[in-house]
C-alpha cells in the first residue's frame, strides 16, 4: 500500500500541470433551493406522458450495447428540429462532448480556439483539456455586444482553428446581430462553430444558412429545451466536417436510455413548445420586474435566464439569496466585465416571486 506523499508525488510527477491547477468544476447540491442556477426548464411532463414514456422503456434491452450510430434518434432530430435535408448530423452527450470531439479533430501544437469573452465556460476549459491554445476577444463593456474590428484582427493575427460564439451568448443572453456572425463566418480561416443552445428562446437560429458558409457548424442542445437529464446534443453541417469529427467520438456515446426517451420526448415536441413558450412569457415579466427595481440593472435576454448587476455588493447579494434557499449563479470575479453581476434562470412564476421578494430584501438588508 502507497502511502498518501508518495501518491502526492506521483500527481505531480504525472498530471498535466495545467490540469493541476485547474479548480475543479464546482457543481451545487441541489437538495431543497429554489434552483434557478442551470438553465433548466423547471416543469416536469404531464402525468400521463411519464407513463407513456415509462411503458416505452420496457422495450430497451440494457444487457445490449446502444446504437452505435443512433440512427432512429437523428431522423426524428432532423424532423424535429426542421434540419435541412444538405446536413449531415453528428450526436453527442451534451453539446460539451461535441465541443470537446472538435477539439480533439483539430486541437494539436499551435493549434487556436478563439472566443468572445465572456462566453460560454467550457470553450477556454475544453481547449485546455485538449492542449489547444485559448485566445478571448472581450465583448464591448456596456451592452456585450461584439468588438468588430478586434474581432477580425484577434482572427487575422491567431488564424483560429475553431471559433465558437454562442448565439444567443451564455452568460450574457444577448443575441449577436446576424450581419456580424457573418462578417466572422467571412474571416474566419477555420471552423466556426454557432452555438444554439438557447434556439427555443432566441427566435434566431443560422440553420438555414449551412449550405451557404463551408465552415459554418451549428450546435444544438435539447438540455435548455427541458431535457437537460438526458445529455444529448447535436452538430450539425456539411458531411466533409461531420465525417471527420465521426472518427473521434467513443462508439456508443449515446446511451440506450437517452436514445429511447429523446425519441419519445421529440415525438412529443408540442409539450416542451408550451413550456418554453411559456418561459419566453415569463422572461418579459421578469425582466420588468428587475427594472423596476432600485440598484437593479438587467440586461436584455434572448435566453431563459436574465444577467442583472447590482449597486450593493453582489457577493453579498448572492449570499443572502442562498441563505434564503435561492440558488442563482455569481458571476462577480469571472470577467471584469461582470462585476457586481448575477444571472438568473427563469422559473415557474411562483419561484420567479419568491427569488424577487428576495432580492428585493437583499438589496436593502
Ligand atoms: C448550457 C450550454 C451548453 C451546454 O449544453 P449541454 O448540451 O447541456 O452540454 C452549450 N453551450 C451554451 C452556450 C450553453 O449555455
Amino acid at each position: 500500500m502507497q502511502t498518501s506523499t508518495t501518491i502526492d508525488e506521483l500527481v505531480s510527477r504525472w498530471v498535466r500541470p495545467e490540469v493541476r491547477r485547474l479548480a475543479a468544476y464546482h457543481v451545487p447540491e441541489p437538495s431543497d433551493y429554489i434552483k434557478l442556477d442551470a438553465m433548466e426548464n423547471p416543469y416536469a411532463w404531464p402525468p400521463a406522458l411519464v407513463d407513456q414514456w415509462l411503458e416505452r422503456l420496457r422495450e430497451v434491452h440494457l444487457n445490449r450495447y446502444p446504437d452505435s450510430g443512433a440512427q432512429l434518434l437523428s431522423n426524428r432530430l432532423r424532423e424535429a428540429m426542421g434540419v435541412p435535408a444538405e446536413a449531415r448530423i453528428l450526436l453527442g452527450n451534451g453539446s460539451d462532448e461535441l465541443i470537446q470531439m472538435i477539439a480533439l479533430a483539430v486541437g494539436g501544437p499551435g493549434r487556436v480556439i478563439l472566443a468572445p469573452e465572456p462566453s460560454f465556460v467550457m470553450y477556454r476549459l475544453i481547449a485546455l483539456f485538449a492542449g489547444m491554445q485559448y485566445v478571448g476577444v472581450p465583448l464591448r463593456t456596456h451592452d456585450f455586444g461584439l468588438e468588430m474590428e478586434v474581432m477580425k484582427e484577434a482572427i487575422a493575427a491567431t488564424q483560429p482553428a475553431v471559433i465558437f460564439l454562442a448565439y444567443p451568448n451564455n452568460p450574457t443572453g444577448n443575441l449577436f446581430p446576424e450581419e456580424q456572425v457573418a462578417e466572422i463566418l467571412r474571416a474566419a480561416p477555420g471552423l466556426v462553430v454557432v452555438d444554439e443552445a438557447y434556439a427555443p428562446f432566441a427566435g434566431a437560429s443560422f440553420l438555414a444558412q449551412l449550405g451557404r458558409y463551408g465552415n459554418l457548424l451549428v450546435m444544438r442542445t435539447v438540455s435548455k429545451m427541458g431535457l437537460a437529464g438526458l445529455r444529448l446534443g447535436y452538430l450539425l453541417g456539411d458531411a466533409r466536417w461531420i465525417e471527420q469529427l465521426d472518427k473521434v467520438r467513443l462508439p456508443y456515446n449515446i446511451n440506450t436510455l437517452t436514445q429511447a426517451s429523446a425519441e419519445f420526448a421529440l415525438a412529443h415536441r408540442a409539450v416542451f413548445d408550451q413550456q418554453t413558450a411559456r418561459i419566453r412569457e415569463d422572461r418579459l415579466t421578469l425582466f420588468q420586474s428587475l427594472q423596476g427595481m432600485p440598484g437593479i440593472t438587467p440586461f436584455p435576454s434572448r435566453t431563459n435566464f436574465i444577467l442583472f448587476r447590482t449597486q450593493v455588493d453582489a457577493n453579498q447579494v448572492f449570499a443572502t439569496l442562498q441563505r434564503a434557499g435561492i440558488l442563482i449563479k455569481n458571476l462577480h470575479g469571472s470577467s471584469t466585465l461582470l462585476e457586481n453581476c448575477l444571472r438568473v434562470t427563469v422559473g415557474q412564476p411562483s419561484e420567479n416571486q419568491i427569488f424577487l421578494d428576495g432580492l428585493a430584501q437583499a438589496i436593502t438588508a
